[in-house]
C-alpha cells in the first residue's frame, strides 16, 4: 500500500480550518492541524491534530522528523511572526516544502483616516492626542502596552480574558469572537461614544466591519502594521494553497 503524504498545517485561523477540511478530502493526503491552544475553542476542536507549542525551532524540527511530515503549510495569523519564523527555519533544516498562506492586508481607501504605526507601543503613544474613548481591538496579548494610559477609557474586545496579572488599562472588556457585522460595529461605536479605534492590520472580512464603520463616522483608526514574515513561497487564499499541494503531490 502506498503511504499517504502527511501535511502539517500550522493553524489558528479560519483559513487554516478551511484548508484542513479541503485538503483532507484529497486522496493520498493525511492532514494534521497544529494549534497553539490559546483559546478554549482549540481545546474542543474536532480537527485531527495536536495542540500546544513545539518548543522552539528544535522542538518543531524534531516533530517534523518524528512524524515524517512531507509538507508544511503555515496558515497562522499574519501577526503570529514567531511561529512562522520557527517554521521557516525548521522546514528548511529538514528540507520539507513549506508554503505560507497569508490573507491580504487591508488597504487604506478614500474616506479612511488611518494612522499607521509599527507596534502597539507606538499606537499607545499617539492615542492621547486623538480621543478619550478608545475601541481597542488588538487581542489580549498586547494590552499591557496601554495600561499606563489612565486618563483614557478603553472598550477592549478579545476572545479570551486577559491572563491573571496582565496590566489592563481602564475601561470595559468585551469577550467576543468575530465575525462582526457592519451594523453591530456601527451601533457599538455609537453606544460607547468611541472617538478612535486601534486595530491590527489583520486583513479579511470577519473584522473589517469596524474599519468601514470608522470610515462612515469619520473616526481615526490607529492601524498596527504587520510584522515581517520569513522569506518563502506565499499565497493569499485557500484555493491557491490547495493547488500548491496538488502540484507537489504530482512530483
Ligand atoms: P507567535 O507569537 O507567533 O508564537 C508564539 C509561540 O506559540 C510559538 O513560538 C509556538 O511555541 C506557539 N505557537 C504559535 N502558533 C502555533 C501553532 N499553530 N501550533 C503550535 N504552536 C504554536 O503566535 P501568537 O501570535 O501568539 O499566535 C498564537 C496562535 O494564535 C497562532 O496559531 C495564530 O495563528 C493564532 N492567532 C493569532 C493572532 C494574533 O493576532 N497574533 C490572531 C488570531 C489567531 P513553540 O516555540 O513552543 O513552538
Amino acid at each position: 500500500m502506498v503511504k499517504r503524504k502527511r501535511l502539517l498545517i500550522l493553524g489558528g485561523t479560519g483559513e487554516a480550518a478551511d484548508l484542513a477540511a479541503k485538503a483532507g478530502t484529497i486522496s493520498g493526503v493525511e492532514v494534521i492541524t497544529s494549534l497553539a491552544g490559546r483559546t478554549r475553542q482549540a481545546a474542543i476542536s474536532s480537527t485531527p491534530g495536536r495542540i500546544g507549542g513545539f518548543g522552539g525551532v528544535a522542538g518543531l524540527r524534531e516533530y517534523l522528523q518524528e512524524q515524517e511530515i512531507d509538507y508544511l503549510i503555515d496558515a497562522t495569523h499574519p501577526f503570529a511572526a514567531q511561529i512562522s519564523g520557527n517554521a521557516a527555519q525548521a522546514a528548511d533544516d529538514c528540507n520539507i516544502p513549506r508554503l505560507m498562506l497569508l490573507r491580504p492586508a487591508w488597504e487604506m481607501i478614500p474616506g479612511d483616516n488611518w494612522i499607521e504605526v509599527k507596534s502597539n507601543e507606538a499606537a499607545a503613544r499617539v492615542l492621547p492626542s486623538l480621543a478619550r474613548r478608545i475601541f481597542l481591538t488588538i487581542g489580549r496579548q498586547e494590552l499591557a502596552n496601554y495600561a499606563h494610559l489612565k486618563n483614557l477609557w478603553f472598550l477592549m474586545r478579545m476572545i479570551e480574558p486577559p491572563l491573571p496579572d496582565t496590566p489592563v488599562p481602564p475601561g470595559k472588556l468585551l469577550l467576543e469572537k468575530g465575525a462582526f457585522s457592519l451594523e453591530s460595529e456601527r451601533s457599538l461605536l455609537g453606544e460607547y461614544d468611541i472617538g478612535a479605534i486601534v486595530s491590527k492590520n489583520s486583513g479579511g472580512d470577519a473584522t473589517y466591519g469596524k474599519i468601514i464603520a470608522a470610515r462612515e463616522l469619520g473616526l481615526p483608526v490607529v492601524m498596527v502594521q504587520r510584522p515581517l514574515m520569513p522569506n518563502g513561497e506565499k499565497v493569499t487564499d485557500v484555493e491557491t494553497a490547495l493547488s500548491w499541494l496538488k502540484n507537489r503531490l504530482l512530483v
